[in-house]
């Protein structure tokens, strides 16, 4: 082949491999141009060092244009954008949960993975109280079996989860009474043992149970057999509050409240030996203590104090 013919064969070949160059290189810098400004992402998580049956909040600050992935104990969430176009996300942990965990967040752009975080997070192991069920407890519990369809209904509403967030500030206890029976304690009898996944909180028969925060009734249990008459609340972004044993529920399944409001009146329905409400929170499905949720989301979602004025 003479050295016209072969750059007639040549040429088409070397042009190809000139634009796809070019092509592969204006990609490369689009890429570098968005992705720029968002390598300045900087990943906050609270608290510094959780206990089992807590939560970790976790925040993206100037996430922009990235897609970012949150893995963390074999799950993998989608963080919600905030107001202040940052990103957040709250992870639970079960009440046994301990040791160090890692928390790991990715950042993609146009499904190329550009930004990753790994923080290590210690869990200190909560202490555990342990109460040995009585006759009576036991005979309660007999005399009304759990029924299947209720336990399933509660359990999925307990799991629900809603991208919209419909909770303002910090959570509020529902009833100001003294907790009679704490959030963990584990309950023993010689053939079975549970934990108790919220707190007891006792107080007179007929007190206004009011809504911990603002959101969608989910779940109206009337005469449930272990529940009572119950309410289970959905606030968004999988943060979801009960209402257990309660006299009377006022609220219908599916009505909006805001937080607050009265929902329903104390009493003592359901397994139950004296009026109480069985107050729980739970997130992405696992109960939370809903004693250290409150003190929690108040230190993170309350609103700012309007800024001093004065000179
Ligand atoms: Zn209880």
């Amino acid at each position: 082949m003479d050295i016209r013919t072969c750059s007639i064969v040549l040429m088409p070949a070397v042009f190809y491999i000139i634009g796809y160059m070019k092509r592969f290189i204006r990609t490369l810098m689009i890429l570098l141009f968005f992705s720029l400004p968002c390598m300045a992402a900087e990943l906050g998580v609270l608290p510094e060092a959780p206990e089992g049956g807590q939560a970790v909040y976790v925040r993206i600050d100037k996430p922009g244009m990235f897609k970012y992935t949150v893995y963390f104990n074999g799950a993998e969430y989608t963080p919600y954008e905030t107001a202040d176009k940052s990103l957040e996300i709250i992870l639970p942990l079960e009440i046994e949960e301990q040791d160090t965990k890692l928390l790991s967040v990715k950042g993609r752009l146009w499904g190329v993975s550009l930004k990753k975080f790994d923080e290590y997070i210690t869990v200190l192991p909560r202490d555990i109280e342990v109460y040995k069920l009585k006759t009576g407890d036991v005979k309660m519990r007999d005399r009304q079996p759990s029924v299947q369809e209720q336990r399933d209904a509660v359990v999925n509403a307990f799991n629900t989860l809603t991208s919209e967030r419909l909770w303002e500030g910090g959570f509020i206890m529902p009833v100001m009474a003294k907790i009679s029976s704490p959030f963990a304690l584990k309950r023993e009898s010689k053939t079975y043992s549970y934990f108790h996944k919220g707190v007891d909180l006792a107080t007179k028969k007929g007190t206004p149970v009011k809504a911990a925060n603002s959101g969608r009734v989910i779940l109206r249990g009337d005469r449930f057999n272990v529940y009572g008459n119950c309410l289970v609340i959905d606030h968004g972004q999988g943060v979801v509050t009960c209402y257990m044993h309660l006299d009377e529920a006022l609220k219908e399944e599916g009505s909006p409240v805001q937080k607050g409001d009265e929902i329903g009146k104390l009493g003592s329905t359901g397994w139950s030996s004296g009026p109480h409400l069985h107050f729980g929170v739970y997130i992405h499905g696992s109960a939370v203590d809903p004693v250290w949720w409150i003190n929690f989301s108040g230190h993170l979602f309350s609103e700012k104090p309007a800024e001093d004025i004065n000179p």
